[in-house]
């Protein structure tokens, strides 16, 4: 938050924020909801597939040691028998024997229920995989399961990559999209949910180089946060303990944040040495080795995942971009969108609704929407206006008015700061393209003007 915040952010406020400026609603609203299954509004589809975007265009559009997949939620019953899913996929799940609430065993301080007190039963092991049917007949030859990870998709098309992309090791393949878990405990809004999309990196290196891959690439995704935004102190890596190490990691790292119910995991990293690739060869009895040409030896990559969640990024992006501000008797309420991210770039805002000057704003709008997502608004006051692009976290707003009709000129109003620019109409989208991409405010384009500083910047 900035020096001038006024207030704590708490998931309450977020909720219902963005409720009410149309980033997430609960799904099925309604119905009255359905349990920890969200929907994406007009801002939030924005927003998450800005950061889906950002991510692809990291990993894989600007690096040339990697390639992108696109596989079917569905898979072979076999890929999770050799996965492990089947028999480990599984967290402790204790039932209250008064109120029959469930939970997990060991998300539990003590012995007793946290909600009324009650005894306990004893855990049993829950699989998170949710199972349907193949076909018309629903009967056990017929099972499948919704995917609980993306990753599968990627080892059981290892080959398939290699052979048509012509990569040679190291290198990586990248996948987003959706995964299901049927979490026994859900909650904090879009951190847990039911269904979630991933967005994941199996990067395939030689055994012996995974240790350094996996600190190269430690850094890499801190250092994307670190790009859209995201604040130093918010972010900290934080290693395993032995303990913890899932049964196909030699070691992992989760990148935590500082959400409003504490630190949590926002992206996984780990060294999943040659277990993937192994079990794959093994249950389907295709080879899945890879041929070193330099030593002529056929081997077994070894995989370093940086494994992140879309919908914890979009809340990060959110936590992280909220601020609150006194500014006169009331208070603004902003997020600070990286431009990448901000779901609406630009706001066409005519002061009034008058015939000439709604068709020159219009034209402005025309103008601007192709290489943008811009937003028309002509509704109530233009004060009330910019507020509203202040709880999107629009950076610019421009303002058409009576003097435009006479000087072909606009205002551009910064979303941080609130000053204000006035330049040439026809200088606009290159202006604005420039702004977005980074330069200060006050650099003016031929005939352009200071023509609002609120603060020293
Ligand atoms: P947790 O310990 O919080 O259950 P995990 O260690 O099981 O998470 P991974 O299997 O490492 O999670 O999954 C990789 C990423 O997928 C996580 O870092 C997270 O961003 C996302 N993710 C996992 N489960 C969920 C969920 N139920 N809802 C939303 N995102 C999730």
């Amino acid at each position: 938050m900035s020096e001038h915040s006024t207030g704590k952010l708490t998931m309450e406020k977020l909720v219902s924020l963005c409720q009410r400026r149309g980033f997430i609603f609960p799904s099925s609203d309604i119905y009255g909801g359905l349990s920890s299954c969200w929907d994406y509004g007009p801002m939030g589809v924005e927003l998450k597939r800005n950061i889906k975007e950002a991510w692809w265009r990291a990993v894989v559009q600007e690096r040339d040691d990697m390639v992108g997949l696109d596989t079917s939620i569905l898979m072979h019953p076999r890929v999770w028998d050799a996965s492990g899913h089947l028999s480990q996929f599984s967290d402790p799940l204790v039932e209250c024997k008064n109120c029959h609430l469930r939970w997990r065993a060991d998300d539990l301080q003590d012995e007793k229920c946290p909600s009324c007190g009650g005894e306990l039963t004893e855990p049993h092991l829950f699989n998170l995989m949710f199972k349907t049917f193949m076909g018309p007949v629903e009967e056990e030859a017929n099972v499948v399961y919704l995917r609980p990870e993306t990753a599968q998709g990627i080892f059981v098309n290892f080959q398939n990559a290699v052979n048509t992309s012509r990569k040679r090791l190291p290198f990586g393949i990248a996948q987003i999209g959706k995964a299901f878990r049927n979490e026994i405990t859900t909650g904090n809004f879009i951190f847990r949910s039911r269904e979630f999309e991933q967005m994941e990196i199996e990067y395939f290196v030689k055994p012996g180089t995974d240790e350094e891959w996996f600190d190269y690439w430690l850094e890499e995704r801190l250092n994307w946060y670190y790009r859209l935004g995201i604040k130093k102190e918010n972010l900290r890596p934080r290693e395993h303990s032995e303990e913890e190490l899932a049964h196909y990691a030699r070691k992992c790292y989760d990148i935590d944040y500082n959400f409003p119910m504490g630190w949590s995991e926002l992206e996984g990293l780990a060294n999943r040495g040659d277990f993937d690739l192994k079990q794959h060869m093994t249950y389907s009895g295709k080879s899945l080795t890879y041929l070193d040409e330099e030593t002529k030896e056929h081997i077994i990559p070894y995989i370093i995942e940086p494994s992140a969640g879309v919908d914890r990024s979009v809340l990060a992006v959110l936590c992280d971009a909220y601020d609150e501000e006194p500014d006169k008797d009331e208070i603004r309420v902003l997020f600070h969108f990286h431009p990448d991210l901000a779901p609406v770039k630009v706001a066409v805002l005519p002061l009034s609704r008058k015939e000439n000057l709604a068709a020159m704003a219009k034209d402005v709008y025309a103008d601007l929407r192709p290489g943008f997502m811009t937003q028309y608004d002509d509704t109530q006051s233009i004060g009330r206006r910019y507020r509203r692009q202040d709880e999107l976290g629009t950076p610019f707003c421009v303002t058409v008015d009576f003097q435009s009709l006479e000087d072909n000129q606009a205002t551009i109003r910064e979303r941080d700061t609130m000053n204000q620019i006035r330049v040439p109409i026809s200088a606009l989208r290159d202006t604005l393209q420039a702004k977005l991409a980074g330069e200060d405010l006050f650099v003016l384009p031929p005939g352009g003007q200071i023509w609002k500083q609120e603060s020293g910047g």
